[in-house]
This record gives C-alpha cells, structure tokens and sequence, in this order.
C-alpha cells in the first residue's frame, strides 16, 4: 500500500519537470493566499455593507418623521387630505425602490406610497415595537405585498403634545445583496488577475531556469557523443550562468586533454615505427644464409642498438604514463638534493672526459633537502645533464650547481653548449618536441626527456626556467620549496 502510494507520488510530482512543480508550487500558494485574502475581506466588506444600509434606513426613518411631523398634524387636526403630504413622501422616496408607509397609533395604515399595499392594521413587528419605546431597530422579513424580502426600519411621529403614529421605511433586500454581490465580483476578479499574474510570472521565472538547464543537459549529451567543440551560451552571471561558465571550461579543458593524448599517441606509435623497421630489415637480411660474417657481426650490433633505443623509449613512455596517471603525491619525503647531484656527475665524468667536456660540482658540504623521491631527483638531473652533453662540443663545460637561496633548494645545470633557438625554448617540454629531429633520433632522444622533467618537478612543487644564448650555451635553473630531514 505505501509503496503504492510512493509509486503515484512519484509518477505524478517527482517525474515532472522542474517548471511544472516550480509553477504548481507557486500556484497553489498563490491561490491559498489570496482565497483566504479575498475571503476575509469579501465577508468584512460585505458586513460593513449591510451595516451601513440599515443605520442609513433608520436615520432616514427619523429624518422623514422629524420633517414630516408638522404635516402629520395638519392632516390630524384639521382634517387636511394627505395629498401633499404624500406627493412630498414619494419625491423622497424616488428612483429608489423604497417604501414610507405611516401608520396611526392604532397601527392602521394611513397611506403608504407604494400602491399595492392595501390597508391593514401592522402587527407589532421589530422595527415598529422598537419606534413607538423611541430607540433604533431594523428587521429583515418577508413582506406580503411585493412577495419579497424586505429591510424594514421605523420612527415614531410626535405631534406638539403627543405621538400621532410611526413611519415606516423599506427597500427591497435584493438591492443590499446585489451592492455585496458587485464588491464579492470586483474582490473575486482582482483576486484571479493576482493569481494569474502570478502564475505567468513564476512560469516565466521557471523557463528562465529551466531553459539554459536543458541547453546544459544536451550539451553534456553533445559532449559524451564526442562534439568536443561543444559550448553553451553564458546568460547573465546568476547560479546558472556560473554552472554554464564552469561547464565552459570543463569542456574546454577535456577538449584540451584529449586532442593532447590524441596528438600523444600519434606521435607515441610514430617514435615506435622506426626503430621497429629497422629491427625487421636487419633481421630479414640475417636470414640470408650466404651473407659475409663480417656484415652479419655488424647488423647485430645495429640489432642490438635499435633494441637498445626502443628498451629506452619504452622506458621513457612508461615513467611518463605514470607520472599522467594520478602521482601519489604521499610517497614524497625529504631526499637529499646534494647527495643526488654528486651521484649524478659521478655517474657521467667517465663520458664527459671521453667527449673532453669539463664536468663540475659546485655544492656545500652541509645537505639540502627537498620533497620528492630520490629516483625522481636522479631522473630530472640525469635527464638534464645528458642533454647538457650531448649538446656541448669537446672543449666545453658542464657544471651543476646546488645551493640554498631564500629559503628555497636552486639546482643548476649550464653548459657552454650550441644553444637552444628562442623560438623553440617554450616548446622544449612539450613530449617529443625536439629542435633538431634527425641529430636527437640519431643521438637516441625521443623528445621526452625535458617533459618526464617538467612533470617531476611540478610533482615536487617546484619550478624550472631556462636560459639560453645560441652558440653560447644554456642554463636550466630548478626552484624547489626546502624541507628538513
Ligand atoms: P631529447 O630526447 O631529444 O633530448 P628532450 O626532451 O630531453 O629530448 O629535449 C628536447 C629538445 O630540447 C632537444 O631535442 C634539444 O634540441 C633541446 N635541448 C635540451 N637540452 C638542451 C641543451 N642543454 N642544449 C641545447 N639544446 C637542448
């Protein structure tokens, strides 16, 4: 039964559109409101209506006895016919409806200006009993002769001495319902208008939300579907012009990223083909039975050199994939950036004096420490150092240098080598970027070198500038925050 009823609830609220539960939202609060407004007031305006009618019908009652009273008398006393007197009670009486009956003490009808009142003796109603004790009293009833509800109201006639009888006043209570009904219309059609305005307005509102949702909605669709390019317009600078700005750069960034890895793997398969075919050529000819032993020995050196070339770009992609693949930045701790640094160009003065380029170390006795990993130190200064050589003729230097500035750990690599061209300097750590392709391929560079670098040290929370002069030399300075043991 209550999942039945959680099943309709959702079918017919949580299923709607943001727009329909916004306005049915609006509209029943609307309606709940403005009924109870318009209710309250329509019943005190009504009140207050019907109020004033019969206190207006009571003065009037006395109005009419008070100027009439002398009148009264004249037909009393002298036998006066009542002719003028009813002319005058019927002008007051015009184009209103009402009626002005006067009865004598006995309460027999002397004349009353509505014709088809035939005379009779009142009984002691209401209105009459509360005129001759001299206070004000109205009454609601059915009368007889117009077969209609009345308002009735009444005042007693002095003459000079003594009471000569009561005016009785009347209107037909139709006309205080038709006044209420006119006020309960106006109320009623001004309440429906609010509600209606309301309503337009909160529709309005509702589309002006849920429109650039549903732009949003399809572009993220567009954007799954592989419409890269996909952008939405930014309306104003609200909640959903925040979410569209942001969904803007997303799309842009994964835009960014992907063309990126796209452009990565091109140039991933393209690095792996040439080593690839000369492998395949060389191992072809080695199956020519007939050929010299001399030229066999030397295609498997070159065998062994391409195999050596593609172990090390292997490599290479390998530590670069897993740098892109979120670094656990956990696994830092404090490494010795000193230690590493003299490791490093021991491991190379053998090369540097076959090439005859001087390799130096300049570093303090006491150790610098950085947050990293001592394999990823090693990498950036290997990487850094092997470039340094393999770009500076014999007679050249190549000097690394560690110290403490402002608090930070500065590692230097110079050398007095060919230079990189300034054009190519904010490029050379992009992946596979290389200045001269042909010498690096030959030299065994794959271009990704200075790229597995730059992402190390980001990883480190460092920096890295580079400063070159062609036919001078260039000079790679890393900024690292220091840390202690
Ligand atoms: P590679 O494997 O080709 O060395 P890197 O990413 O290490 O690739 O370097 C990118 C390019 O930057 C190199 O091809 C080279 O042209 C240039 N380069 C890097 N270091 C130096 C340097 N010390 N002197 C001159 N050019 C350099």
């Amino acid at each position: 039964m209550r999942e039945r009823l959680v099943e309709v609830w959702r079918q017919f609220w949580w299923d709607r559109s943001l727009a329909t539960k916004f306005v049915t939202v609006y509209f029943i609060v609307s309606l709940v409101l403005v009924a109870a407004l318009v209710w309250r007031s329509g019943s005190q305006i009504a009140s207050a209506i019907e109020e004033e009618i019969e206190h207006e019908l009571e003065i009037e009652a006395f109005i009419i006895a008070g100027t009439l009273g002398k009148d009264f008398e004249d037909m009393y006393e002298y036998g006066q016919a009542p002719g003028r007197l009813l002319a005058l009670m019927q002008q007051l009486g015009e184009g209103t409806e009402s009626r002005i009956s006067f009865y004598d003490r006995s309460l027999n009808l002397v004349f009353s200006t509505d014709p088809r009142v035939q005379p009779h003796q009142t009984e002691m109603t209401t209105e009459i009993a509360a005129a001759l004790a001299n206070s004000e009293q109205h009454a609601i009833r059915y009368d007889p002769w117009t077969q209609e509800e009345r308002l009735f109201a009444a005042a007693p006639v002095f003459g000079e001495e003594h009471l000569l009888g009561v005016v009785q006043i009347s209107i037909p209570w139709r006309r205080v319902q038709t006044r209420i009904l006119a006020e309960w219309t106006t109320l009623l059609f001004t309440g429906g208008v609010a509600i209606l305005l309301n309503t337009l307005l909160s529709l309005f509102l509702a589309r002006s939300i849920v429109r650039p949702l549903r732009e949003l909605t399809q572009a993220a669709r567009d954007l799954a579907g592989g419409r890269l390019d996909r952008r939405v317009p930014v309306r104003g600078r609200d909640e959903v012009g925040t979410l569209a700005v942001a969904f803007n750069e997303m799309a842009a960034r994964l835009q960014e990223m992907i063309e990126r890895e796209r452009l990565f793997i091109a140039n991933a398969s393209h690095e792996l083909r040439s080593p690839l075919t000369s492998i395949q050529l060389r191992a072809e000819m080695l199956r020519e039975e007939t050929l010299p032993p001399e030229r066999r020995r030397r295609y498997i050196e070159e065998l062994h050199h391409e195999a050596q070339r593609l172990h090390r770009l292997a490599e290479r992609l390998l530590s670069l994939s897993r740098l892109n693949m979120r670094p656990e930045t956990e696994a830092l701790h404090p490494v010795d950036a000193v230690a590493v640094a003299r490791h490093v160009v021991d491991a190379f003065s053998l090369r540097a004096a076959r090439k005859g380029v001087t390799l130096t170390l300049d570093v303090p006795e006491e150790p610098l420490w950085i947050l990293a990993t001592p394999e990823g130190l090693q990498e950036i200064l290997m990487n850094l150092v092997d470039n340094a050589l393999k770009h500076t003729p014999s007679g050249g230097r190549v000097s690394v240098r560690v110290q403490a500035v402002n608090g930070q750990v500065q590692v230097q690599v110079a050398d007095t080598g060919e230079g990189i061209p300034e054009a190519d300097i904010p490029h050379i750590f992009e992946p596979f970027y290389r200045v001269d392709k042909a010498r690096s391929r030959r030299q065994g560079g794959s271009g990704l070198g200075l790229s597995i670098v730059k992402r190390l040290v980001d990883l480190y929370g460092g920096r890295i500038e580079v400063q070159s002069t062609l036919g001078q030399g260039t000079q790679f300075t890393l900024i690292f925050p220091a840390t202690s043991p």
